[in-house]
């Protein structure tokens, strides 16, 4: 196809520093820890962020929030040491609750300039069927920062990091969660650790959740690799940040 030759697909093999933008705290995991792990051990540095609290789907509902919280970091935690995850952020809208995209892209925009990723990740928010609005409005706030970082006159929610910005490149947009991928990232070698980490989410998985999670992710990752010469792979919608505006 002629657009391939003009924008062509980029490449994630180049990426060197990677923003991973999550709704919930487990589903960078989800939906790409397996390639996000293999980043990792080529030697790219992985960011994540969490855009909500996710207090809404801790299994103990007799936890107050702050116990809730601390437990929920504790998940994540193990869960990055199994992925590599260099670093971790949390921006603590409220789960399934009240706020604008706008808000939100204020604050990735604040992030995407302090933190110069030469990559985001984020679920796709034009999946067909999503009825979770925090998985939309974190995919299309995502989106939009992506392409408006270096419009400095779109104001982050920090002016002094707006201030002493200056232009760096996103080489490309992964999404994850989604029916139209152009990419199957092979997981075979990661596969393993991508499930160690998914099991580490256990504030918010009973057992037999989280058993039919694994299996649900096992069948998914297969149907993706099918007729390919490896067993597991992620779908993904790579993207360069010039093809999500104009659809050119
Ligand atoms: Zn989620």
């Amino acid at each position: 196809m002629i657009l391939d030759t003009i924008l062509p697909i980029p490449d994630l093999a180049y990426a060197r520093r990677v923003l991973s933008i999550q709704p919930h705290y487990d589903d960078n995991d989800i939906g790409a820890g397996g390639t996000l792990a293999q980043l990792a051990q080529a030697g790219a540095e992985i960011l994540y962020l969490t855009v909500t609290d996710d207090l809404m789907g801790i299994i103990d509902t007799t936890l107050t929030d702050e116990a809730a919280r601390r437990i929920l970091i504790q998940d994540q935690e193990q869960a990055a040491a199994r992925i590599g995850v260099r670093q971790q952020y949390w921006l603590n809208f409220p789960d399934a609750g009240d706020y604008s995209t706008t808000a939100l892209r204020r604050d990735l925009l604040k992030m995407l300039r302090q933190l110069r990723p030469d990559w985001v990740f984020a679920p796709d928010p034009w999946l067909a069927y999503e009825a979770h609005h925090d998985h939309i409005q974190t995919g299309l706030a995502a989106a939009e920062a992506v392409i408006q970082v270096d419009l400095t006159k779109i104001s982050s929610s920090d002016p002094a990091v707006d201030e002493a910005y200056t232009p760096h490149e996103i080489r490309g947009m992964a999404f994850y969660y989604t029916r139209e991928p152009n990419h199957i990232q092979p997981i075979d070698d990661t596969w393993e650790a991508k499930l160690e980490a998914v099991r580490c989410y256990v504030s918010q998985f009973t057992p037999p959740a989280m058993a039919q999670l694994i299996g649900a992710l096992d069948a998914k990752s297969r149907q993706a690799a099918a007729g390919r010469d490896f067993t597991h792979g992620e779908p993904l919608k790579v993207l360069h940040p010039q093809s999500l505006h104009c659809g050119i």
